[in-house]
């Protein structure tokens, strides 16, 4: 069997545009898909799971792991920082697996710098106004967070133009087809 490298997928989308629905969604019908699972200082939401949505970890540990030079990209925002295990993606793709990481729009830019074969997908809102009505439905944010993700979703809607791929949610069951239907193409059919 010819050893091909797995292909790195970065999914990015403004904070409450429902990625995180759609991707567990994918993860279910496309088992060959690994999701790459980051480190943040961010407190754990009630309905997340250690080690796999993230590595809950402290500012101390965090900084050290930047030192150490584990990270690909990490960034820091809303006062949290959140990063991309390099051995993760490195330990997946070099043993033919598939990688997606759930990303900002930054991270993905920088992931696309180190390595330039990866495929950057963005989800969209089909409004700015729908997407601060979503965002505080989801209400999983205090008053200052939820402000500072807002004004972070302008900025990350204006660098969507250096993605490869676009998928509106709009309909939520259309967007997940959508997206499985690419990356499926990507993974077993190159870009
Ligand atoms: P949340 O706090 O809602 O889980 O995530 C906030 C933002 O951090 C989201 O846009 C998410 O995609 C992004 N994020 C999660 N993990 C990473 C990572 O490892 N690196 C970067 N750059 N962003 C991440």
């Amino acid at each position: 069997m010819k050893n091909k490298k797995g292909v790195i997928i970065a999914i990015s989308a403004p904070s409450g545009t429902g990625k995180t629905t759609i991707l567990k969604e994918i993860l279910r019908d496309i088992p060959e898909l690994v999701f790459s699972v980051s480190a943040t200082t961010r407190k754990k939401r009630d309905d997340e799971i250690e080690g796999v949505d993230y590595f809950f970890i402290t500012e101390d540990e965090f900084k050290k792991k930047i030192e150490r030079n584990k990270f690909v990209e990490w960034e820091k925002f809303y006062d949290y920082y959140y990063g991309t295990y390099k051995s993760f993606i490195e330990d997946n793709i070099n043993t033919g697996k598939s990688v997606i990481a759930e990303i900002d729009v930054k991270g993905a830019l920088s992931l696309k710098k180190i390595y330039p074969e990866s495929v950057l997908i963005f989800i969209y809102p089909p409004s700015f106004d729908e997407l601060e009505k979503r965002l505080k439905k989801r209400n999983t944010e205090n008053d200052s967070d939820f402000k500072k993700r807002i004004e972070r979703a302008g900025m990350e809607l204006r660098l969507k133009e250096k993605f490869d791929y676009f998928v509106e949610n709009k309909v939520l069951d259309k967007a997940i087809l959508e997206t499985e239907s690419l990356i499926q193409k990507i993974i077993h059919g190159g870009k």
